[in-house]
């Protein structure tokens, strides 16, 4: 069938078959649908959607344009994690390590961070020397001997979904559940894994700001996943406010330091344990969640997750001893605190204000190829739930402003400032992971 005859197809509402999608992606690739013919289709797509096997064939054809990693002679179920994303989301950190000193072999292939929302990459390459472009030889060997490897994506990986990606961003056609899903899932079944656990975050600072979208598209990528013969476990993540206390890149890798050696903020915890307890599950090394989580918390009491953490990062060419201390990590000149004009409780933290006041410093991009800043970002002193007086520090900006350019930092404070709600009333924090989607 001929581009158009598809695209027109999907625009009346009808059903394409597999080999149909699977030859509109090939000839995307080669060059024979041009972009505006596939711009159209995704239109189509946004405004029709995608029957669930449209979908699984749509993250099949994109799959199959690149390498897709086959590890079935590692010993070990392969266990990966994703997230759809959001501010302070800095748990893959402590969860491949930990999910690793478990037993799970964890291939996790990262992203960047872009706007408000953080990427694992960066903070990785917080740690001077951390390398996340590694051969495949070499991301075999790390995940033969230390059971988790950390990298980004190569050019070989998905390579239709980083042109259709680049497409859809600038014809208004990412936000599209089936869209977005069979890109993720594209990625994600090329690392060669048996299993996948998905938080799907909703949220003020998620890509998801309503539940029942965050259902959708938490339900489409587990089916996806299924499809393909894997087990998968969709998770819906609370991203209202920003997860833990720190935002930007060298910040939350000392936040995930805390949280390895037995520390770290209640809420960041909770998510860890929880989706790497599940990680262990579905690699069959516990019976139930009760003893998934017995065994997450025992490798994080005993140090082994820790050390785990010291031998993937010696193994991509990082500097262990940043993570034995911290101090060692790159830190921002100065600091400015956002103090309370009053006393009360606070009652929410806008996540993509904060998000968005921490791209502002420097420790994200606005654009694809903007240079981030590794040391500076935002400490959260107060959380939803604290208390505060009356001109106490409710945040601390850490940057590095020597003006002209950039933002200043006064106004970025002002902004952090109008991301905070205070009360007079006490509101609890809520829980952080929402439930499972069925
Ligand atoms: N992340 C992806 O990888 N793809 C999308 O379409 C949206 C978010």
């Amino acid at each position: 069938m001929r581009a158009a005859d598809l695209i027109r197809a999907k625009r009346d509402g009808r059903t394409l078959a597999a080999e149909d999608i699977r030859a509109l992606v090939d000839g995307y690739v080669d060059g024979e649908v041009a972009d505006y013919q596939m711009a159209a289709f995704c239109m189509a797509v946004f405004f029709r959607g995608m029957e669930p096997a449209e979908t699984a064939a749509l993250a099949e054809a994109m799959l199959r344009s690149g390498d897709v990693l086959d590890l079935s002679d590692l010993p070990g179920v392969k266990v990966d994690k994703h997230s759809t994303g959001g501010v302070g989301d800095k748990v893959s950190l402590a969860l491949a390590p930990i999910a690793a000193a478990c037993g799970v072999v964890v291939p996790m292939i990262s992203g960047r961070g872009l706007g408000h929302t953080g990427g694992t990459l960066d903070k990785l390459e917080a740690i001077p020397g951390f390398q996340v472009r590694l051969p495949v030889e070499r991301f075999r060997e790390i995940l033969a001997r230390h059971g988790a490897c950390l990298v980004g994506q190569t050019d070989r990986l998905a390579p239709a979904d980083r042109k259709l990606y680049a497409l859809r961003d600038v014809t208004a056609t990412v936000e599209s559940i089936p869209l977005i899903a069979s890109s993720i899932m594209s990625k994600k079944l090329a690392e060669g894994i048996d299993a996948l656990v998905l938080d799907v975050k909703v949220g003020k600072g998620a890509f998801m700001k309503r539940r029942e979208d965050a259902e959708a598209l938490a339900r489409t990528l587990a089916g996806i996943g299924r499809s393909f013969g894997k087990r998968v476990t969709a998770f819906l993540g609370a991203m209202d406010e920003p997860l833990g206390r720190t935002v930007g890149n060298a910040l939350e890798v000392k936040e995930t330091l805390d949280l390895l050696r037995g520390g770290g903020p209640p809420d960041l915890v909770a998510c860890t344990e929880e989706l790497t307890a599940e990680m262990v599950l579905l690699a069959g090394l516990a019976a139930d969640r009760d003893a998934a989580l017995a065994r997450v918390r025992g490798a994080v009491a005993s140090g082994r997750a820790l050390e785990k953490l010291l031998a993937i990062c010696a193994a991509q060419g990082g500097d262990p001893r940043v993570l034995e201390d911290p101090s060692r990590l790159p830190t921002a000149p100065s600091r400015l605190e956002v103090r309370a004009p009053r006393g009360g409780f606070v009652q929410a933290i806008d996540a993509q204000e904060i998000g968005l006041a921490a791209m502002s410093l420097g420790a994200g991009r606005a654009r694809v190829d903007d240079r981030i800043d590794p040391a500076v970002g935002i400490v959260l002193e107060r959380k939803v739930g604290d208390a505060v007086a009356a001109g106490e520090p409710l945040a601390v900006l850490h940057h590095g402003y020597s003006g002209p350019g950039g933002e200043a930092p006064d106004r970025v404070a002002e902004r952090v400032l109008r991301a905070y709600t205070l009360g007079e009333e006490r509101r609890a924090p809520g829980p952080v992971v929402l439930g499972r989607v069925e």
